[in-house]
């Protein structure tokens, strides 16, 4: 299988009935081509909308009754081979998840490290999973006969109610619910009653090992995961010149035959420039500079929302430049690799010294990233664009989380064991920069805050008008499903601002 610039599909909408009742039809945020490919047997149908990049068969396996539906990809098919007879490797990923679910059925996707969501129809089952981090989000109503599921709660707005079931709902969309991270739920489509499985958890404990053992893992673990993310080709990297994403460069320029792409962007606010600048004349890459203004930043805040279906404004803060960019890079879909997640497991927004709070940052952030949507595929999907993020695989993630603090925090640095990682292929100053969070060095937070005193917000309560503009925005990109080109933010910001002043009160976290 040889690595493309996007997965065969990108998302999907999959309805299984034994109810015969009408197709949905779908809207998604993601750009793609559209198949609609289908089986029907004597007691259920399957009809799947999916959103693919030229070739959906890579991404729709169909073999003794059963069918695999997979929107996205898998990094380790090399391990995954070798538990096939005949260690013979399927020409698709979907043929050969299809081909572990004929062995291992449900634990099969204990097996995988991948960016997806998976969709199984066979014989009175349909059996939904996310991938460890639920990177690829995945949404699903259930009732007797009738098991929808889609990678967009939007594709699902139209779906009849669904019954409860043990995952998390969507706001405003009774009866649709979003799939945990590393999830799979096994629901018996006459009933719509769910099993689930927890296929992944964080790391609890951690590992106590030497400095230049743990130096030499975060090495090894990141030059793989780099490797699988781009195959011989010459990726973009969204580049900010701090420590995470030139990593990510760095280690992706030493594979790449020619010189690999980087991008930076910034407002007249604010802008890394200088900094990515170095590490792209350190890379040799073939760099480029978007300057957004800060006005048509904020125009894109409901694309942001629209795009990660996220109800959490300080997420929507670090997603919004990077959805802005993601606009501007025009072209045709490529490959773009980040070095966002980095700070979550090493605990990097973390900014002193004390090793108790470290890891008790770690901790929560660990508990509480899911359903956040802030990997989702969709972010670039709205450009045509496949993202994909080093830190966040699964055994980048696993070995990350599962190091002593001390070995995140160590002579005055933080992130210090990926520093320590990248001393002999960035410049000094690279590794020794400080960390400057997207929405801090993109002038995001400011802008964002500056749009909503300027229409007489008080400044204790540009935290709840943050979260109210959010959930304006949700309940109409997402919800009512108009398009964010039709949605203005400044008549969002004006009627949030509205009621504030009429005394409504606070908004309950
Ligand atoms: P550090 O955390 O040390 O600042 P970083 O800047 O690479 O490293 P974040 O600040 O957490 O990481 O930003 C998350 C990711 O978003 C980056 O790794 C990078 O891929 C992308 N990014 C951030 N700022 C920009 C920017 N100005 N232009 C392009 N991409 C950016
Ligand atoms: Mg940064």
């Amino acid at each position: 299988m040889t690595m493309c610039a996007l997965p065969a599909v990108t998302g999907f909408l999959a309805e299984i009935r034994q109810d015969g009742g009408r197709p949905l039809e779908p809207v998604f945020a993601s750009l793609g081509s559209r198949a609609t490919p289908g089986e029907r047997t004597a007691d259920q149908s399957l009809r799947t909308v999916l959103l693919h990049s030229g070739a959906p068969d890579g991404a729709y396996a169909h073999a003794r009754g059963r069918t695999l539906v997979l929107a996205g990809e898998l990094y380790n098919q090399d391990e995954l081979v070798r538990l096939l007879p005949g260690h013979a490797l399927p020409d698709s990923d979907a043929a050969l998840v299809l081909a572990l679910f004929g062995r291992y059925d449900v634990h099969a996707f204990r097996l995988l490290n991948g960016r997806f969501a998976a969709l199984v129809a066979a014989p009175g089952r349909a059996v939904l999973a996310t991938d460890h981090a639920g990177s690829v989000p995945l949404y699903v109503s259930a009732a007797p006969g009738r098991v929808l599921a889609a990678t967009e709660a939007k594709a699902l707005r139209t779906a009849p109610e669904g019954r409860p079931v043990a995952a998390r709902p969507v706001r405003r969309l009774p009866g649709t619910h979003q799939v945990p991270a590393g999830t799979v739920l096994d629901i018996e489509v006459a009933t719509g009653n769910p099993v689930t499985h927890r296929t992944w958890a964080p790391p609890l404990a951690r590992r106590i090992v030497r400095e230049e053992e743990a130096v030499e893992s975060v090495r090894r673990a990141l030059e793989r995961a780099v490797r699988v993310r781009t195959g011989g080709g010459t990726p973009l990297v969204v580049l900010s010149g701090g420590i995470d994403s030139s990593t990510v460069a760095a280690l992706a320029a030493r594979r790449s035959a020619g010189p690999i792409g980087t991008v930076s962007m910034g407002t007249e606010e604010a802008d890394e420039f200088p900094q990515a600048r170095v590490v792209a004349g350190h890379l040799g890459s073939a760099h480029r500079e978007v300057t957004i203004t800060t006005a048509d930043l904020l125009r894109r805040l409901p694309h942001a929302v629209w795009a990660a279906e996220c109800l959490d404004a300080d997420i929507i803060e670090y997603l919004l430049p990077l959805t802005a960019l993601y606009l501007e890079l025009g072209g045709t879909g490529r490959r773009v690799l980040t070095g966002y997640g980095a700070d979550i497991p090493l605990g990097g927004m973390h900014r002193e010294d004390r090793l108790p709070e470290l890891d008790t940052a770690v901790c929560h952030d660990m508990d509480t990233f899911d359903g956040l949507n802030e990997m989702t595929p969709t972010l670039s999907g709205i450009g045509g664009h496949w993202s994909t993020h080093p830190y966040w695989d699964r055994d980048v993630l696993d070995l990350l989380v599962s190091l002593e603090a001390g070995l995140k925090r160590r002579y005055g640095q933080d992130k210090w064991v990926l520093r320590a990682a990248m001393g002999d292929v960035l410049p000094h100053e690279v590794v020794v920069r400080p960390k400057l969070g997207v929405h801090e060095g993109s002038g995001t937070t400011s802008s964002f805050t500056r749009l909503l005193t300027d229409a007489g917000v008080p400044p204790d309560r540009v935290r709840d008008a943050k979260r109210l503009v959010v959930r304006e925005l949700f309940d109409l990109v997402v919800v009512d499903g108009r398009h964010p080109d039709e949605v203005a933010t400044g008549a969002v910001v004006e009627l949030v601002t509205d009621r504030l002043a009429s005394g409504a009160r606070p908004v309950p976290r």
